[in-house]
């Protein structure tokens, strides 16, 4: 994974405050001086409260800003408790994750998944749309059906392929400290790119300062959706150096 174009995006989840706004600075210098910066795109989906502030501290960063979801609407409403693409564009993200497992398994379906990619690009944010299977599922070997009928789905009446990220994310692998076997991963991001042609697909799921010397070797993988190691500084950095070492 040398010369190769990768994301960093960090997923901090309902994790956060303006006070863990103040070692992004860390982050950014580390970034402007990584002698593979050009290689590399990192993104920071905090909490929506943290958008607005997070976009003015990496204002002169080439580090981008996302959510981590949004209603289906596109325009406003009486919504009580959501925020639409829109919204989130006009307070800096440029990007929003869809279809997160922890929102699927709050309820959100395929459907709802597509309306709310639709929304997004509609809006003119990028979007990093996670899709995989739960252990169940795995155990069945129904991963391949599964993931098909998501992104299937979820893409569905959707033209244009340029702002959209896969993430493949295996539900079993989310926060547990497991992570696929090198062959398996290799095969379903395969997959992935072999039936849903000139998307970059990125591998989420207990990505750690450990485990990416042995993910960093999969090189079909454009990059890395990484959730509890993000929210150290440290961490993150390290995965990062650690990817490209
Ligand atoms: C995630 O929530 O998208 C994620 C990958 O979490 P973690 O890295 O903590 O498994």
């Amino acid at each position: 994974m040398t010369n190769k174009y990768i994301y960093f995006i960090a997923n901090w989840k309902m994790f956060g405050g303006l006070n863990s706004l103040n070692s992004l600075h860390k982050v950014a210098k580390f970034f402007k001086n990584f002698e593979k910066n050009k290689y590399i795109k990192i993104i920071y989906c905090p909490p929506s409260t943290l958008i607005r502030p997070m976009s003015k501290k990496l204002k002169n960063t080439r580090i981008e800003v996302g959510a981590q979801n949004c209603h289906e609407n596109q325009t406003s409403g009486a919504f009580t408790g959501s925020i639409n693409a829109k919204m989130l564009k006009n307070v800096g993200a440029k990007y929003v994750i869809i279809g997160h497992s922890e929102n699927r398994e709050a309820g959100e379906n395929n459907k709802l998944i597509n309306l709310k990619i639709r929304s997004a690009l509609k809006s003119g944010l990028k979007v990093i749309f996670c899709v995989g299977e739960t252990l169940k599922e795995k155990r069945k070997k129904i991963t391949k059906q599964v993931l098909n009928k998501q992104i299937k789905s979820g893409l569905d009446k959707i033209k244009n392929k340029n702002n959209i990220l896969i993430a493949y994310e295996p539900v079993w692998s989310i926060g547990s400290g497991l992570i696929p076997k090198s062959n398996e991963l290799f095969n379903i991001i395969n997959f992935i790119k072999k039936k849903f042609k000139n998307y970059n697909v990125l591998y989420g799921g207990s990505v750690n300062s450990k485990n990416i010397n042995e993910l960093k070797f999969i090189d079909n993988i454009d990059g890395f959706l990484i959730g509890g190691s993000s929210q150290d500084p440290k961490k993150f950095i390290d995965i990062i150096k650690k990817t490209y070492n």
